[in-house]
């Protein structure tokens, strides 16, 4: 039987969405659905764990391999302050392998992905309604007021271009925007039954 080939699946949408969520029930839902891990320069939040939340690199870890090409895409988020990149050995391997692989990234890296692979399945999560961007990210308690004020302002610009995505989810309720997102998913070709090739 000839192997079909992967697919990549971007997820994106503005801090404070949700989209952890709606990722680790998907992830947990659609087991053959594999994570890609970013590197970042930010240091781990209270509960983040390397090599499981992201691939935390010192600054100088992070532009070297950034000269040596190993991201297939990488970015400052949040006004320049950290770095944040998607390594082409979390990707590569497995899509050829036949894997669907899906990456939680900003805009400005999903357009980089686009040119690329432009057959990725794009899903945009948004909120009912901007306003409780700010209730989240405030209640999370886990950032200064300047970097939520700074957030912010990246949420409201990234909400702005969502018309570059293929789809567009809005997250109202957890359980529907799941479902939606499943739905895309298979109708996209995805297949969480491991004997068949897209597992
Ligand atoms: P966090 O809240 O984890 O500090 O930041 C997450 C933000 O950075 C989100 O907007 C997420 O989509 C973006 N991000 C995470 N990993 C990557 C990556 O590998 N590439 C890009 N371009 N953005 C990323």
């Amino acid at each position: 039987m000839v192997q079909s080939e992967g697919q990549l699946v971007v997820l994106s949408g503005p801090s404070g969405v949700g989209k952890s969520t709606l990722l680790r029930r998907l992830l947990n839902d659609f087991s053959a659905l594999i994570p890609s891990i970013s590197a970042t320069t930010r240091p781990p939040r209270d509960g983040e764990a390397p090599g499981v939340d992201y691939h935390f690199l010192p600054p100088q870890e992070f532009e070297n391999k950034r000269n040596a090409g190993e991201f297939i895409e990488c970015c400052q988020v949040y006004g320049r302050e950290y770095w944040y990149g998607t390594l082409e050995g979390e990707v590569t391997p497995r899509l050829t392998h036949g894997k669907w692989v899906i990456l939680e990234i900003d805009v400005e890296g999903t357009l980089s992905i686009l040119a690329r692979y432009p057959q990725a399945v794009t899903i945009f999560v948004e909120p009912s309604d901007p306003a409780h961007l700010e209730e989240r990210l405030r209640g999370r308690g886990t950032e200064t007021l300047e970097a939520i004020e700074r957030r912010l302002e990246v949420a409201h610009r990234e909400l702005r271009q969502s018309g570059h995505y293929r789809h567009r989810v809005v997250n109202d309720s957890v359980d529907t925007a799941l479902a939606n997102i499943k739905t895309i998913l298979l109708e996209a070709g995805f297949s969480n039954d491991p004997t068949t090739a897209s597992a």
